[in-house]
């Protein structure tokens, strides 16, 4: 029994260094406390860590990526509320981005910044802005296709002599297609629409994107739908079989002589409960530097959204197109209805 104030003696005397100490970090050196940004990221491309790296270096921050997908972020940012450590949210589609935005997870973003940018490409409230812009595309063999046959997203339901390889329809991608869809041809348009397209279906959707585009390269599978970028991925692959699959292929561009090709963005939203608003525009505007929009377009073949930085040359290679006008603000109220036409007619 002794001994015990002298164990509450230390256990006293080491709190106190250890408040010390700790409120020396805080209040001593708010610089350092301001330089640390928490980003909740549903995109990890290998450019990106090569984006946060330099920006690291050129702020001297310190940035935190918590990665998962969009569901799960999501998610987490409602448990937390005004608890959250998040500062930005990046995903790799707007539907995403949207739902963050309705759901009170955002706040606008300094008008300053990615004024160049089209507000198709912006929440409506300036909420989270894209930075780079993807097409979703059509993807053929050459020597095999031709895709005069299919020059629309609508021909692909309507021919009865074309298979199509495509991911799940749970996929963020797919859905905002769909939700696209609805937008430009209401609900009974796109259900026949969706129904079309699962009888060309070559096989039950399944795997990503890259894995319709080997479909296709495998001859089992007339076209692929897919983002533009992962033909870009796979022409620079390590893989020499992923390369020579990448340099076989072509893009198609749908709906040149309509409404345009389908246009996604990866876009990032400012955190309504952030600590650190200035360095998280910070981030954002540098984001859309021409520094980081010709990383993304020569590194991962994206199309940038700031007009002073040409697509790369592989990006350039698959030339100029007609993209939507389609404002994905709006994308929202689609998204649901999305999700159940896709399920109740067959695209799993
Ligand atoms: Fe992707």
């Amino acid at each position: 029994m002794k001994h015990f104030p002298l164990f509450y003696k230390c256990l006293f005397i080491i709190l106190i260094v250890f408040v010390s100490t700790a409120s020396l970090y805080a209040s001593g050196s708010s610089e350092t406390k301001d330089k640390i940004l928490n980003i909740y990221a549903a995109r990890n491309y290998a450019s990106d860590e090569i984006a946060i790296a330099q920006f690291e270096n050129v702020y001297s921050a310190t940035v935190n990526v918590i990665s998962g997908n969009p569901r799960e972020l999501i998610a987490r940012l409602s448990a937390e509320q005004e608890n959250t450590p998040a500062d930005i949210l990046i995903a790799p589609d707007a539907g995403a981005l949207t739902q963050a935005q309705h759901s009170g997870f955002l706040q606008p973003i300094s008008s300053s910044i990615g004024s160049f940018i089209p507000s198709k490409f912006k929440a409506n409230d300036n909420s989270w802005i894209g930075f780079t812009k993807r097409a979703r595309v059509l993807i053929y063999d050459p020597l095999v296709t031709d895709p005069t046959n299919f020059p629309t997203y609508e021909s692909l339901a309507t021919r009865s002599d074309i298979t199509i390889a495509t991911r799940s329809s749970a996929n963020a991608y797919n859905v905002s297609l769909i939700a696209s869809r609805i937008a430009e041809l209401g609900t009974d348009q796109t259900i026949a629409w969706v129904a079309g397209l699962v009888n060309n279906f070559a096989r039950e959707p399944q795997g990503n994107d890259r894995g319709q585009i080997k479909l296709v390269a495998s001859g089992n599978a007339d076209v692929a739908i897919s983002n533009s970028y992962y033909l870009g991925l796979m022409i620079h692959s390590q893989d020499p079989a992923e390369r020579a699959i990448g340099e076989s292929l072509r893009i198609w561009f749908p709906n040149q002589d309509s409404s345009g090709t389908h246009m996604n963005i990866s876009g990032a939203g400012l955190i309504k409960y952030t600590k650190n608003k200035e360095l998280a525009e910070k981030f954002i505007e540098y984001l859309l530097s021409e520094q980081i929009q010709e990383l993304y377009t020569n590194e991962n073949y994206e199309y940038p959204v700031n007009p002073a930085v040409p697509p790369g040359p592989t990006v350039a290679s698959w030339g100029s197109f007609k993209e939507s006008n389609f404002n994905l603000s709006d994308l929202r109220p689609y998204l649901q209805e999305a999700i159940n036409i896709a399920s109740q007619n067959g695209w799993y």
